[in-house]
């Protein structure tokens, strides 16, 4: 198991589970259910964390998000409902969850 992605947004880290699963690659969520109720843990003890199940496949996971989080081609767009600025390859606002149309 390796970590592969974490983020102090949860949604951007299940996104980037989403991108990943959609590659054929086998990931798990840690701190899934950290996030409230352990009041001593800093917030970085409670990032949400994507880690790769098997290592051989680090790579190529790694590869996957990174050319969804820079791709070159594709457009940021604005959300109709909160005006947040949204990556291209996200289909959901990160602030809200409002589908992208
Ligand atoms: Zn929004």
């Amino acid at each position: 198991m390796k970590l592969i992605y974490t983020n102090e947004n949860r949604f951007l880290v299940s996104n980037a589970k989403n991108l990943v699963e959609n590659s054929g690659i086998a990931v798990t969520l840690k701190n899934e259910y950290a996030a409230g109720g352990m009041g001593d843990l800093s917030p970085l003890d409670t990032w949400l964390e994507l880690w790769v199940v098997d290592d051989s496949d680090y790579e190529k996971a790694v590869q996957v998000i990174e050319s969804s989080l820079s791709s070159v081609d594709s457009e940021e767009w604005n959300c109709n409902n909160c005006n947040e600025k949204n990556d291209a390859s996200f289909e959901f606002c990160w602030s809200c969850q409002t589908e992208h149309s």
